[in-house]
């Protein structure tokens, strides 16, 4: 039944129309002079969240008062006898009795009437589960109080919070301007006893419990005429009040959150309704693979995309009706067309991922079977930037590939790995020959002169993974040959915020950061340590060493031990001075942190003889030490592929042998299935306090730099 049917035709516009009345269900009504009598009868016929009963019946009893006129006017109703009438008005809704008080002087006299509290009661008893109206309240107050849905102080509308404490609806703005604070300043201005006497708001922020402003000043200028004996059965009576105010309001506070929590459930099943019925509309126009393809939600967080059931057009509470789709359809379509496109840009990431992937275990797996992991390689990144892997990466989508099309790159790969050290031998060794400051004669190529090698050449990390580890002695991490080729730095960069699939890269696995990715192997983090290199100098000095032929390899080989001149305040060792004697490497060490890498230290290597006893003691003492296993330990069989862990202790490395690749600890083998990391400097060596005995001082001048000394044995044979 419609309610053209009830009323006729041309009462309101929306009747002509079946789906209009359709809407009508969800839409607010504002009932004025003109449209009350329809509305507050359709209110009746509508199944309303609040209904306990339908008014089927009073539909009934309207029926012969069907009013002739095209246009009603409520003031007729007012003729009818005033016991139909509450009849008629104890059908309806609380709500509804307000809008009506609302429309009419004479309605409104008839319904705020004290006679008429039977009539406000029985429209409450329909509805489900609200409690009584409080004996000091009268019924309209009760019935404002739960359904105006406005700021009872502004008027602004949708205000959903009400404080029946203290029995108002306020927007948050009036809310804070209308009510104080009882914190220990009011209990200063006020006493302790004021707040018993007062209803206070209902919160669960115990540092924020309020009261009405208006309370206060008509409590405090009541008990300001009395005396003492009045004032204290002022206060008696108004804690009283105040309690019971408090249980009404538990019922109340009670009532209106289930009211809300049924009227989030009606919201959602209308918004989930919508949403099945787009979706039904899409499958119908051939989107049927995208709507099942759509983002998940983390996806669309993680992208800034909108989530389809966030979408501004299938979010809301309304059903689909034919007319609202032909209206929102092209935007639908549009924004599945942002979704289609999205979709494709991930699978086509998604294929080119999966083939990078079986070109690293190609490369991964070759370098393990020819034990290349001991020698400086390029990186998985750095392939897939090479013409023969792109080549086949990317393919078009619709073409299958697998590991077999990469075989041509396998049998290209150690050319493929030549070139590119070559390429890295040639950048590095000219870059370090201009930091050393060393001029290889015109007839030799620079980059023949593996002056990475050198002792002189010591390097520092500066990248975000290296600045916080804090290091022994507070001293710089240098790092020499080989270890600063190998820097784990070399190998990962950190993903920026913004980037969320980078492209040519793996994520790092156990032992990163979760942001870290593999990239192309680079010395872009590392910095020449000039002080440092000089004080290998000095000490090269000591050893009667040229430091442009020095290797770091020879002097760990020779291991001098030697003594700080600058400590001793310039005396030599004499056999009866204490020294502290030092590594070459511990002697870098402390001259950074005692003495700023002052080039102007000079070093004393002690004999021979003290030094070789010195490294039989320690090798022993150390044999007979038990110290914390290193990391040291790397994976042949995750190196280079997706989710490559870091260096691992021998313990950590058999486990994961055994869980990750199947590997019983009796089958697994040092050099093949994992080998020492070649970052890891060496064990530091420690210092020790002697009385060398003295020895001869080195030759005032070293031999003739070897370039200057070639060059000229070539011009003046
Ligand atoms: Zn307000
Ligand atoms: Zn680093
Ligand atoms: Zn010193
Ligand atoms: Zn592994």
């Amino acid at each position: 039944m419609s309610f053209s049917n009830l009323f006729g035709s041309s009462v309101v516009d929306m009747d002509s129309d079946e789906k209009k009345s359709e809407e009508h269900v969800t839409k607010k009504i504002k009932i004025t002079t003109n449209n009350g009598w329809e509305h507050v009868f359709a209110r009746g016929g509508i199944k309303s969240r609040f209904t306990k009963t339908t008014t089927a019946d009073a539909t009934e009893f309207i029926k012969p008062h069907r009013p002739r006129a095209q246009k009603q006017s409520l003031e007729m109703l007012i003729s009818l006898p005033l016991d139909i009438l509450f009849e008629i008005f104890g059908r309806l809704l609380p709500l509804d009795l307000l809008h009506l008080a609302r429309t009419t002087k004479a309605l409104r006299a008839v319904l705020m009437h004290r006679s008429s509290t039977t009539v406000w009661m029985a429209a409450r008893s329909n509805v489900k589960g609200m409690s009584a109206c409080a004996d000091d309240m009268s019924e309209p107050a009760h019935a404002s109080l739960a359904f105006d849905m406005h700021c009872h102080n502004c008027l602004k509308p949708n205000v959903r919070n009400v404080d029946w404490n203290l029995r108002i609806r306020y927007c948050s703005k009036c809310f804070k301007e209308r009510t104080e604070v009882v914190d220990d300043k009011f209990k200063q201005a006020y006493g302790l006893k004021l707040q018993h006497c007062l209803s206070l708001s209902m919160t669960q922020n115990r540092n924020d419990i309020r009261c009405l402003i208006s309370d206060r000043e008509s409590l405090v200028d009541e008990l300001s005429k009395l005396g003492p004996e009045e004032r204290s059965v002022l206060r008696g009576s108004k804690r009283d009040e105040a309690l019971v105010r408090k249980e009404h309001a538990v019922l109340c506070t009670k009532w209106t959150e289930g009211e809300q929590q049924s009227r989030w459930k009606e919201l959602d099943h209308l918004r989930s309704l919508r949403y099945g019925a787009i979706v039904e509309k899409l499958i119908e126009l051939g989107w049927e693979e995208d709507v099942n393809k759509l983002p998940d939600r983390h996806t669309a967080r993680i992208y800034k995309l909108t989530h389809f059931e966030d979408h501004s057009l299938v979010k809301q509470p309304k059903p689909l009706t034919d007319r609202i789709w032909q209206n929102i359809q092209h935007k639908i379509v549009e924004f599945m067309g942002q979704m289609r496109e999205f979709r494709i840009q991930q699978e086509r990431k998604q294929q080119i991922r999966e083939r990078q992937s079986l070109v690293a275990t190609i490369y991964s797996d070759w370098q393990r079977e020819n034990g290349y992991n001991e020698f400086l390689m390029p990186t998985a990144a750095d392939l897939f930037g090479m013409r023969q892997v792109r080549d086949i990466v990317e393919l078009p989508f619709h073409v299958t590939v697998t590991a077999e099309d990469f075989q041509p790159v396998r049998g290209e790969l150690l050319e493929i790995v030549d070139a590119w050290k070559r390429r890295t031998n040639r950048d590095l060794r000219s870059d370090l020959l201009y930091r050393l400051e060393i001029h290889p004669p015109y007839w030799q190529a620079q980059c023949s002169v593996e002056c990475e090698k050198l002792a002189v050449a010591v390097l520092t990390c500066t990248r975000w993974l290296c600045e916080d580890i804090p290091q022994p002695n507070d001293s710089p991490p240098y790092m020499y040959f080989p270890e600063y080729l190998h820097h784990r730095c070399n190998r990962i960069r950190r993903r920026t915020w913004d980037e969320l699939d980078p492209a040519n890269t793996f994520a790092m696995g156990q032992g990163y950061p979760g942001s870290t990715v593999q990239r192309e192997w680079s010395t872009d983090g590392l910095e020449f340590d000039e002080k440092a290199s000089r004080t290998v100098k000095n000490i090269l000095d000591a050893c009667d060493l040229d430091w442009r032929e020095a290797t770091v390899l020879e002097l760990d080989n020779l291991d001098p031990r030697l003594v700080c001149l600058k400590c001793s305040y310039g005396n030599c060792c004499d056999g009866e001075r204490p020294m502290t004697v030092r590594s070459w490497r511990e002697s870098v060490k402390h001259c950074a942190k005692k003495h700023w890498s002052d080039s102007a230290v000079k070093w004393q290597k002690i004999s021979d003889e003290e030094a070789r006893s010195l490294r039989q003691d320690q090798k022993e003492a150390a044999a007979s030490t038990t110290t914390p296993p290193r990391k040291i330990w790397r994976c042949t069989h995750c190196h280079n592929k997706p989710r490559e862990p870091e260096k691992m202790t021998v313990q950590g490395m058999t486990d994961h042998l055994e869980d990750h690749h199947s590997i019983d600890p009796i089958d697994q083998v040092v050099g093949k299935d994992f080998f020492q990391a070649l970052d890891v400097p060496p064990t530091a060596i420690p210092s020790v306090k002697l009385k060398p005995k003295a020895v001869d001082p080195p030759p005032l001048k070293f031999r003739a730099a070897h370039w200057e000394r070639s060059f000229c044995d070539d011009i003046y044979p």
